[in-house]
């Protein structure tokens, strides 16, 4: 209970001090559907801060607006969905295999506002559409920890599981991988999040000591920048691995209740 009052006190001075500064706005804006010219009217960006590198979605190292409803758009006609800085620039060579593919889904209610439709209702649909596309590993692991979080969300363990764990076979792939130039310091770091998330917390901590051990490369980068960005990425594995050896802390124990956006 004091817990929640701590939160609700700060919540209401943070708000009455800071105004909005802290908040992330959208406005709406007219699209038209590729595939069959439908109008719709989705949500657009208009302001953020570097304030969301540290909200709790980095325990997953996902960041809005990854984390937020807006992001994905679906046509109210023929259902296309996709990432909202996909939506107007798919290939045009793909949209009639999209078109077949799109021919067999069904949405589980009308809507008028596309954020009715549930998000893990529109990221099964991407799924789908995104298949033609010839999207690499990478973008994959990252979808399906986007799926993993928002089912997470949701509260359906069973469904974030399954995605996290497509997640955590590329993130292997990845790291045996000689020739993969990610830096294995984030690979670490993801995939020790994913173990955490699936309950494996003994390998998430092994992952973990791994990223703090290892030095982060990135090509291009000066010196003083990759030295920050060491430091940085230092501390997010240090404040990791003591929440994870706490017991109230565990950054899955907030998988249904942490509202990021809100
Ligand atoms: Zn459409």
């Amino acid at each position: 209970m004091k817990k929640i009052v701590r939160f609700f006190s700060a919540s209401v001075l943070g708000f009455a001090l800071l105004g909005n500064i802290f908040a992330t706005t959208w406005a709406p804006k007219e699209f038209t559907c590729p595939i069959d010219n439908q109008k719709n009217t989705f949500m657009v960006i208009m302001s953020y801060g570097s304030y969301i590198y540290s909200w709790p979605s980095k325990y997953q190292w996902l960041f809005w607006p990854q984390t937020d409803s807006p992001t994905y758009y679906i046509c109210k006609k023929c259902h296309l969905t996709t990432f909202m800085w996909d939506f107007d620039k798919l290939p045009k060579d793909k949209l009639t295999e999209i078109k077949k593919i799109l021919a067999d889904i069904k949405v589980s209610r009308e809507f008028k506002e596309y954020n009715e439709v549930p998000l893990t209702e529109r990221l099964e649909i991407m799924e789908k559409v995104y298949s033609v596309l010839g999207k690499d590993e990478e973008w994959w692991e990252q979808f399906y920890r986007i799926k993993g979080y928002h089912y997470g969300k949701q509260g359906n363990t069973d469904k974030a599981s399954d995605a996290r764990r497509k997640s955590l076979d590329l993130l292997r792939q990845k790291l045996a991988d000689e020739k993969d130039d990610s830096p294995k310091k984030l690979l670490f770091y993801v995939s020790a999040s994913m173990k955490h998330f699936l309950g494996d917390d003994k390998g998430s901590l092994e992952d973990l000591q791994k990223a703090l051990v290892t030095k982060y490369v990135s090509k291009g980068d000066k010196p003083e920048e990759v030295k920050a960005a060491e430091d940085g990425f230092n501390e997010r594995i240090k404040d990791y691995i003591e929440r994870i050896k706490s017991e109230k802390d565990k950054p899955r124990l907030f998988d249904k209740y942490s509202r990021d956006e809100h």
